[in-house]
């Protein structure tokens, strides 16, 4: 019995190598083996030379970050268990007490809530600029300033920035830029090519992207990464996620690895459905307004048509409808929840239409006065068939005429 115990932990089998798949092998581990004491020295966790420990990553996280990189534009990459966490990595990571760091107002609002809940008990500050005032930016950078948030398009209001110009302001003032890119998922632009002419090119300096979306493309998975093309830079970024000790499962990262192949396929699905729907709804009158970066009118549509149209394209699954003000909250209300196909739930990018209603109020400082006064339903275009989605939003409307 005790022999046993020990064979099936020390087996003398080994499988043949040689062995390929489409897909990359699982390799999950905590502990890994060395062959000696002097490797188990002179082994370095900071680059990928060779394996350490699992919080330092296995075959199979060594694959999704050499893949995303591709993706991005980017050379270095860091993957944490959420979108979240990836923000968070960043802001940990760079910002030090009595620095600040500014955020346009229409940012992912997690982020907002670390700022005010977590950083500012930290003595780090922030400050929200007019996503679509670069001179606002520019006004609000300061001495104290070590940090910008871009993000193109906003959460929930969808309007794209000139992001290019804004690039440009926190090149010259020499403030670190970071990019939620969770939107533009490496499809749409490429965050670290913003200005191909410049030389050397002119590129946002950190680029994260909540993978729970696009990448995994099946509501299931929850994962982040944070990319760059600055060594130095990743490495300081590395050194705090090691000693935060954030990982990420191998299974889940199998599962990201299974789905990117697919990924730009099911972006442009995505794209054209909802294109085809924020079209439509812009002629329903109950909408008093239609936001998405590829309708004329929207907030920044032009910066969107520069920055997108000639590059890979895209303009994701997205798009948001101002209610007319006229209908209570109880209406709004009734109506998504009179959406059948459209669920009622968080989180974007998988197979299953999403939909949910917003309070604007609560989310920015001001009402911007490119928004229309109403209430904001954000709708998450799916892959069903798009003439279905049109027919539940038109049964939907019942309920308000
Ligand atoms: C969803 C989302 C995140 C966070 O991703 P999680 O994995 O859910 O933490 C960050 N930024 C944007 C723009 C998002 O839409």
């Amino acid at each position: 019995m005790k022999r046993l115990v020990t064979d099936l932990i020390h087996h003398a089998y080994q499988p043949p190598g040689g062995f390929e798949a489409p897909q990359p092998g699982v390799f999950k581990a905590s502990t890994v083996i060395f062959p000696s004491v002097a490797a188990m020295r002179s082994r370095e966790w900071k680059d990928k030379s060779a394996y350490t420990y699992g919080l330092h990553g296995t075959p199979t996280s060594y694959q999704l970050e050499e893949r995303l990189c591709t993706l991005e534009g980017g050379l270095q990459c860091l993957l944490v268990p959420s979108g979240l966490a990836a923000i968070a990595l960043v802001a940990l990571s760079v910002l030090r007490s009595g620095d600040e760091v500014l955020l346009p107002d229409n940012a992912y609002g997690p982020n907002k809530s670390l700022v005010e809940g977590e950083l500012m008990h930290w003595g780090i500050t922030h400050q929200y600029y007019d996503p679509m005032d670069p001179q606002d930016l520019e006004a609000q950078i300061s001495s104290r300033t070590k940090l910008v948030w871009l993000e193109a398009a906003g959460s929930c209001t969808l309007e794209f920035p000139d992001l290019v110009t804004m690039l440009r302001i926190c090149k010259q003032r020499k403030v670190l830029s970071a990019l939620d890119n969770t939107w533009g998922a490496g499809l749409a632009f490429k965050p670290f090519d913003l200005l191909p002419d410049e030389s050397p090119a002119l590129g946002v300096d950190i680029s994260i992207h909540a993978l729970t979306k696009y990448p995994s493309g099946g509501g299931d998975v929850l994962m982040g990464s944070v990319i760059t093309r600055d060594p130095g830079l990743h490495m300081r970024l590395k050194l705090t996620h090691m000693r935060l000790g954030l990982g990420v499962g191998m299974n889940d990262v199998e599962a990201i690895l299974r789905s990117l192949p697919s990924m730009a396929l099911r972006y442009q699905a995505h794209d054209e459905a909802a294109r085809t729907l924020a079209k439509w709804a812009d002629t329903q009158p109950e909408f008093v307004q239609v936001l998405h970066p590829a309708i004329p009118g929207s907030p920044g549509h032009l910066h969107w048509k520069r920055l997108c149209v000639n590059a890979v394209g895209g303009a994701a699954g997205l798009f948001s409808v101002m209610l007319d003000g006229r209908f209570s909250r109880d209406q709004a209300d009734a109506f998504c929840d009179a959406l059948r196909l459209f669920k009622l739930g968080y989180s974007w990018g998988g197979p299953m239409s999403l939909v949910v209603p917003y309070e604007l109020d609560h989310m920015r400082t001001n009402w911007p006065a490119h928004l229309e006064k109403g209430t904001l339903v954000r709708f998450s275009v799916g892959l069903e068939a798009v003439q279905d989605l049109q027919g539940d939003i038109e049964q939907a409307l019942r309920v308000l005429r």
